[in-house]
């Protein structure tokens, strides 16, 4: 089934006698309440100001900020469990705070949510989490996505334990590619850091996904102590195979806030560990859907290692992204716990409009950065990135 036309979609006679002809999202925030359906996570004295509502999509703009960052790129957390537990990404017990089945979206949800950010502009879908592979019948869901809505890219982050059975059903039904997260080569380390995980299914899952033909890269966190003597092995092991590795620095999110910062390793770490297998003077900008940066090999091979700085050098003047957490919640920034929930605004009876509204006046506010280094600022601390969606 494809999307509806921005037309189709537009305000009926009867939205308007249901919603009134101004700010009908006070009409959902109304019936939200009324069915004990929180619209906002936190913070909702900043919600006072919903703006009036255009009266039909053709009015719903791209998505853009006060800033002019426009977004085109949605991260879509299925699920906030994960079968693993990194230690700078989940407690050792698992998360307390985990969604319970009825919180969390459902597929069609899912989908109709991806459906409306299309409309607004979105052309890239990563499902994340958690780990999205732990969500029951992913498979149907991306097929879902692939066949309703008109996002050019379909796409997954994944640790890949459960990718040598998946990769062949997720091809099939519309995924492009995967990013596959791998922080040691050596199976006790992998077992350690991830707290029981099994490095030999992830490995059988890359092969998997290459052999199917999915867009791999394979991501990494470098973390000073515990695989800082591997990260020239996990480039070439990725170059082995014809994929590009990325080096992710640690992000003091969660988990990931109570390590000591002498764990950390920024990019300029990671070039000095690769020494001169990088040529220094191919250094790209921001490119691409995300925020990494690449070097190509010294050797003229063409390939290249990826670097994700978050920290040493803040890519938020060029974000494109958004996120939606396992729950209906959206997101402007991972550093944010501001939360309009697009969920409940769908079971409250809102229309796809009133969700293009939610979406663009989420975005509209957004902050400049993240504020991560700020030491006064500790509300990124609280949530860890498998509650949010990485
Ligand atoms: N479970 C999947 C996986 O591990 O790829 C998807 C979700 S995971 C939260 C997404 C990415 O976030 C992974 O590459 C992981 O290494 C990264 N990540 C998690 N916590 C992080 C932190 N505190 N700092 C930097 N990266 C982090
Ligand atoms: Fe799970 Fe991914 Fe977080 Fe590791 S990084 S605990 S695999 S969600």
């Amino acid at each position: 089934m494809g999307i509806q036309s921005r037309r189709e979609r537009g305000s009926t006679p009867d939205d308007v006698k249901a919603h009134g002809p101004v700010d009908p999202l006070q009409t959902i925030s109304k019936l939200c309440s009324m069915r004990r359906l929180p619209l906002v996570e936190s913070r909702s004295a900043v919600y006072d100001d919903w703006p009036p509502r255009p009266d039909d999509f053709e009015a719903i703009p791209h998505l853009r900020d006060s800033r002019g960052r426009r977004y085109t790129y949605l991260r879509l957390s299925v699920t906030d469990r994960c079968d693993l537990a990194c230690v700078y990404c989940m407690p050792p017990s698992g998360e307390e705070d985990h969604a319970l089945r009825r919180e969390l979206m459902t597929f069609e949800e899912a989908a109709r949510l991806v459906s409306v950010f299309a409309v607004a502009g979105i052309r890239r879908v990563r499902l994340t989490g958690g780990e999205p592979l732990v969500r029951k019948d992913i498979v149907r869901l991306v097929d879902l996505i692939h066949r309703r809505t008109e996002v050019e890219q379909l796409v997954m982050t994944t640790n890949a334990t459960r990718l040598s059975e998946l990769a062949l059903p997720l091809r099939d039904a519309g995924l492009f590619g995967v990013n596959i997260s791998i922080d040691t080569l050596d199976a006790e380390r992998f077992n350690e850091i991830t707290r029981g995980g099994d490095l030999g299914r992830v490995l059988a899952g890359i092969h998997a996904a290459l052999d199917v033909g999915l867009e791999v890269k394979l991501n990494t966190v470098p973390l000073r102590g515990r695989n800082d003597d591997e990260l020239v092995r996990i480039v070439e092991f990725a170059w082995s195979l014809g994929v590009t590795p990325r080096f992710i620095e640690l992000m003091p999110l969660g988990e990931g806030a109570k390590l000591p910062s002498s764990m950390r390793m920024n990019a300029d770490d990671v070039m000095t560990a690769l020494g001169d297998r990088l040529c220094k003077a191919t250094a790209t900008g921001v490119e691409g859907h995300g925020p990494a940066r690449y070097l190509s090999a010294s050797d003229g091979s063409g390939q290249r290692v990826g670097f994700i700085t978050p920290i040493s050098n803040e890519f938020c003047d060029t974000c494109n992204r958004v996120r939606v957490t396992a729950r209906g919640d959206i997101r402007a920034c991972l550093a944010s716990r501001r939360a309009v929930n697009l969920r409940n605004i769908m079971r409250a009876g809102g229309s796809d409009l009133d969700l293009a509204w939610a979406m663009v006046w989420s975005l509209s506010g957004k902050d400049r950065g993240h504020y991560f280094l700020d030491t006064d600022e500790h509300e990124h601390e609280h949530v860890g990135m498998s509650l949010i969606g990485g």
